[in-house]
């Protein structure tokens, strides 16, 4: 893949590196489409030391997933899942409580 490494105060290059892949069950890979310089690469652009292989740059983009995605969706969908069962008890035992106390 590509990416834009900083080596030295004013010295950005863009380059091939080795695919980006999960480490952890949050990461994610994405495919980024646009991207922008922010203000805090601004600094290393003026003032930092000479590096021999590089910094990576690069935090403000807009892309699409590629990977993980519906891993954290899937677990998104099992919480909701598990708070929608938890609350059709409550439910149940509320009515179940009612009508004890109504007779
Ligand atoms: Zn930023």
């Amino acid at each position: 893949m590509r990416a834009t490494l900083m080596y030295a105060a004013g010295d950005v290059r863009v380059e091939n590196v080795p695919d980006a892949h999960l480490i952890d069950s949050t990461d994610a890979v994405v495919r980024v489409t646009r991207a922008c310089i922010c203000g805090s690469d601004l600094w290393p652009y003026n003032q930092m030391e000479p590096s021999g292989g590089g910094q990576r740059m690069g935090h403000e983009f807009i892309a699409s997933s590629r990977r993980s995605a519906r891993t954290f969706e899937r677990s998104r969908l099992e919480k909701f899942k598990k708070v929608k069962e938890k609350i059709k008890k409550n439910q149940e035992k509320y009515k179940n409580k009612k009508k004890i106390v109504n007779k």
